[in-house]
């Protein structure tokens, strides 16, 4: 599933944020460091279409889609130099497909602030400035032998090239990502694994009465308000209580379904169905997809033995009851390989084995 590392300096609300995500009763303590070990939790996707197919094929499971959350252990200014806790939180951040920085907003006195003031551009430059001197060692390391790569081989003096102008991009201290570098490009470096080049999502943690404040850009993005506080009062909670409480507060929804939504924005990623009697289950794929795309995500041999796809929109699925109305209503489509698959789809996969 999506992995998304959490990071962000300390005392700035990862942790309560991660536990609320997760629902996993943890540590946040009122001092920097709190959190040592990186922590992974695997988050459902909300999705109340779900359960409007589970009212249709009264399915024996639901499944919903997934997400990894990764708590990245505190970072600090000098980290990328073996500051704080060094390395050891960048090699977990190599590993995720995203990165969520959670930046404070809130004012409260009594949680210490590491730089001693509340100032979101500063810290968020700070966090950038390491991720930028950690993927400038990178590259440094990289170059003596790509540079000898590429005097035997002539497809490796792309790669050559092309690390050597994202190193300079990088000295001059823009992340990978915003160089606007062609996909070539981005191929020719991508087995650098750089932290620079993952797609950045910024929570903003603010005090409960600024959830609907209007909020500074950070890095040309509008950050996802979030108060980490009341998300983990929520998690509490049980459905219904969770319910009155969101609805005291004036929310529509949480702050983790906001939060997974603009990851999914971001990432440029959808969810599809699939639905009988034995699971309704959402999947996740990339934005244009094709069919065989998507089939390959349920499993590999659905890929390959792609014949056709059976598919319905959501809508249609819904108003008609199912798959057998869809049929009779002309509305079950058979779509071949070169089908984009669209959000919500409810598609039934038919292969060779
Ligand atoms: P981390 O070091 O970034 O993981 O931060 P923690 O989640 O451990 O939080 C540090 C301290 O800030 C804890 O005492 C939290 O209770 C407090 N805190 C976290 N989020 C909020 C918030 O939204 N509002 C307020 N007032 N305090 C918060």
């Amino acid at each position: 599933s999506l992995s998304i590392g959490i990071v962000g300096l300390p005392n700035v609300g990862k942790s309560s944020l991660f536990t609320a995500l997760t629902k996993k009763s943890g540590f946040a303590a009122n001092y920097p460091f709190a959190t040592i070990e990186p922590n992974v939790g695997l988050v459902p996707v909300p999705d109340d279409r779900l359960d409007a197919l589970a009212k249709i094929d009264n399915p024996a499971k639901i499944v919903p889609a997934t997400v990894e959350f990764v708590d990245i252990a505190g970072l600090v200014a000098g980290a990328s130099q073996g500051e704080g806790l060094g390395n050891k939180f960048l090699a977990n951040i190599r590993e995720t497909d995203a990165i969520c920085e959670v930046v404070r907003f809130f004012s409260d006195p009594n949680v210490e602030h590491v730089s001693k003031k509340v100032d979101p551009q500063s810290d968020v430059e700070t966090i950038k400035t390491e991720l930028v001197l950690a993927d400038i060692a990178t590259v440094e390391k990289a170059l003596p032998r790509l540079e000898k790569e590429s005097k035997r081989d002539k497809t490796a003096v792309f790669k050559f090239e092309t690390a050597k102008k994202v190193l300079e991009g990088l000295n001059e201290g823009h992340r990978v990502l915003t160089l606007g570098l062609s996909d070539e490009e981005l191929a020719a470096v991508k087995d650098l694994c750089l932290l620079t080049c993952k797609p950045m999502l910024y929570i903003a943690n603010v005090d409960e009465d600024q959830l609907d404040a209007e909020l500074p850009e950070i890095d040309g993005q509008i950050p996802v308000p979030i108060c980490a506080k009341t998300e983990a009062d929520l998690a509490e909670l049980d459905a219904e209580d969770a319910k009155m409480f969101m609805e005291e507060l004036g929310l529509s929804e949480s702050g983790l379904a906001r939060l997974i939504r603009e990851a999914y924005k971001l990432l440029g990623l959808q969810s599809y169905f699939t639905s009988g009697e034995t699971e309704t289950r959402a999947w996740t794929i990339p934005i244009g997809a094709k069919a065989p795309q998507a089939a390959g995500v349920i499993h590999s041999d659905f890929e390959r033995g792609f014949i056709k796809a059976e598919t319905a929109s959501f809508e249609d699925y819904v108003a008609l009851n199912g798959e057998k109305g869809c049929r009779e209503a002309g509305k079950l489509r058979q779509e071949g390989k070169e089908y984009v698959v669209q959000d919500g789809d409810v598609m039934h996969f038919k292969f060779n084995v």
